[in-house]
Parts: structure tokens; C-alpha cells; sequence
């Protein structure tokens, strides 16, 4: 059972992070990588930069400095490449904070690190950049997601940290079908396919073969009538981002931590670029070096409204990652 830190008084977050921070100061190996995520453009539920802050002011007041690491999105957009996605750092208010802002994929996502694939993952293609640390902390906006249904420490080292390939082969394995009858052909999911896989005929929607798997469509349809098979898509999907956190955790051997963020929980994750509603109140903050247990506490805590925003259950995916030893499916909660 591994220990989940939390505070519920979000006045009191700069104490919190201190203090979990220096509760692990001798596993602190320069350089220093903090991976969080930027908000698509039009999106403001993510983690606001002061948050962050906390954690770069602390390491240089002990003498390091850290870098904020990102990778380029699968999806077209500002995000897909470096250029645009510092752009969008920059928006966002991650250039003013004291360290410096790195896409660790390349200009294109093109630049990466290869490692055998699990038994789910053909391949883990990681950014290549991330080579180049010694230490992680992992801080994460916790919301529900289109796929995998929440989205927390798991989703944001594998979906976050991989390069575009790694993006695709975790994606691949979803494939979302149209329920005709349902359709209304508003037209809604062809105009946000980010890859234009999707063509009204015959008065409803249909979704060609080179669907990326990113699950958008599925939010955004009104009408409820674009599902993923449960069983053979969204598994496979979790057990991969799984694989995928395991390697990057390997990486770091004990020099990684992870904080989640229960604020601002919307049903979908910060790649959209508008903010849904709120399903769920503030809860606070959360500190482990477990990312499992990290993740179940935190579902745990915001479950009914995970479970009613998008009727998937994520915990097949916190049973395979304590199956493959990635951490633990049980916690102690502990205030700090
Ligand atoms: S999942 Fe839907 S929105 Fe995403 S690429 Fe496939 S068809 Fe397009
Ligand atoms: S968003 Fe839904 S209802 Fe509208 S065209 Fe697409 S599948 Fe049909």
C-alpha cells in the first residue's frame, strides 16, 4: 500500500507542494524535467502557471533549476508542432516563470527513443528529449477523458511524454463506430475530426479508415450516437498508456514523483479547445510516488462524476498497472 498526500485547502497549495518536495529532496538529480500540460488553445482548466511555480521557485531556492517539458500533439493544431506549441506556452502564461519551456519530440514530433513494445504497445516511442533528465515530477490536471474516461498521472506521462508515433499507437487501437440511427447529421463531429476522417453520407456520419482513434468525436457528438466497443478498443487503449508510463518510470528509476491537481474537473481533457462544464467541485491536491495509487486515490475521490461524464470505468487500467508492477492499487491517505 503506498502512501497518497493530499490537501484539501488549496490556500494552502504553496505549503503543500513545498512539503512534499522536501520530504523527497535527496532523490533530486539534476537536470530536472516537469512535465505538465499547456491547455490547448482556447482552453483555461488547466493547471494555472502559479501552481507550477511553487515547484521551479523551490528547486532553485536549493540550488537547481528545472526545464517544463511537452511533446507534440497527434491532432492537428497549434500544438502539433514545437514552434506552434511554445506559442501557445507562451499564451498561457508557462514562458514567466522561471524555466525554461522544451518540446522534447522535435519540430514535428519526428525525434524519439525507441523501446520494445509490452504485450499490448507494439512499440513505446518515447520523446527523445527526456533522455537528456535525470529527475521527473510529474504534475498533473485531473479530469475525466473521452477514451480511457479519467485522465490523470497515467494519461499525462504516456499521452504526454511520448513522441507523435507513440501518440498513434496508443490511439490505434480505439475505433469508434457510428450508431446510424441515432445520427442526426449535424455535422458537428465532421467539423472537429481533427484528421477529417469523418464524411456525412446517405444522411449520416461516417468514419473512414484513417481515423487517428483520439476519441473527440465521440465527446462532441449531441446526440450520443458515436461509441468505442468497450471490451476490445478502450482496454487496449489503457493497458497501453500503461506500458507506456512503466518505461518512462524505468527511466527514472526512483527519481520521479508525481502531484495531481483536482481542480477545474471538466469531462475532457485539456487537448479541447473550449472548457466544458464543471462535474465536480474543487477537491485539492495530490502527492505520491506512486502513480497508481496517486491515480486511484484520485479517482476514488471525484468517481460518481467520472462515471456519469462518460459511463467508462478506468480501474481495468490501475489493476493491469499494478499486474505489471508499475505501483499499487491500494493508498493510505495522509494529510501534509
Ligand atoms: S476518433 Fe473521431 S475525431 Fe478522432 S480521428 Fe477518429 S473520427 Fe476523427
Ligand atoms: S455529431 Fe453525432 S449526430 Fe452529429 S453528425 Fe456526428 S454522429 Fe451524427
Amino acid at each position: 500500500m503506498s502512501v497518497v498526500y493530499i490537501t484539501e485547502n488549496l490556500k494552502r497549495a504553496e505549503e503543500f507542494i513545498l512539503s512534499f518536495l522536501k520530504y523527497f529532496k535527496g532523490n533530486f538529480t539534476a537536470p530536472i524535467a516537469l512535465k505538465t500540460h499547456f491547455g490547448e488553445e482556447g482552453n483555461t482548466t488547466h493547471i494555472p502557471p502559479y501552481y507550477i511555480k511553487y515547484v521551479i521557485d523551490y528547486l532553485k531556492s536549493i540550488g537547481l533549476k528545472s526545464t517544463l517539458i511537452e511533446t507534440t500533439t497527434l491532432y492537428k493544431g497549434k500544438r502539433a508542432t514545437r514552434k506552434g506549441h511554445l506559442m501557445i506556452a507562451r499564451g498561457h502564461g508557462f514562458m514567466d516563470i522561471g524555466a525554461e519551456v522544451r518540446i522534447i519530440d522535435g519540430e514535428y514530433g519526428e525525434d524519439s527513443i525507441v523501446f520494445n513494445g509490452l504485450k499490448y504497445a507494439s512499440e513505446v516511442v518515447i520523446g527523445k528529449g527526456l533522455d537528456n533528465f535525470k529527475t521527473l515530477i510529474v504534475l498533473s490536471h485531473v479530469k475525466g477523458h473521452s477514451v480511457a474516461g479519467f485522465g490523470g498521472a497515467i494519461k499525462n506521462v504516456s499521452m504526454g511524454l511520448s513522441a507523435k508515433k507513440g501518440k498513434l499507437i496508443m490511439h490505434s487501437t480505439t475505433h469508434p463506430y457510428v450508431n446510424e440511427k441515432k445520427c442526426i447529421a449535424c455535422e458537428e463531429c465532421v467539423v472537429f475530426c481533427p484528421v477529417q476522417s469523418i464524411s456525412i453520407i446517405n444522411e449520416h456520419a461516417v468514419i473512414s479508415d484513417t481515423c487517428i482513434g483520439c476519441g473527440g468525436c465521440v465527446a462532441v457528438c449531441p446526440e450520443n450516437a458515436i461509441k468505442i466497443k468497450w471490451d476490445q478498443d478502450i482496454k487496449k487503449m489503457m493497458y497501453s498508456m500503461v506500458e507506456y508510463t512503466s518505461v518512462v518510470k524505468d527511466m527514472f528509476d526512483s527519481n520521479i514523483l508525481y502531484v495531481n491537481f483536482l481542480i477545474n474537473i471538466t469531462p475532457e481533457c485539456d487537448c479541447f479547445p473550449s472548457n466544458g462544464k464543471f462535474i465536480n467541485k474543487d477537491v485539492g491536491i495530490l502527492a505520491s510516488r506512486d502513480p497508481v495509487s496517486l491515480d486511484k486515490a484520485s479517482f476514488d475521490l471525484i468517481k460518481d462524476a467520472i462515471l456519469k461524464a462518460h459511463q467508462i470505468n478506468p480501474e481495468p487500467m490501475f489493476n493491469y498497472a499494478e499486474e505489471i508492477g508499475l505501483g499499487e492499487n491500494t493508498y493510505q491517505l495522509e494529510v501534509l
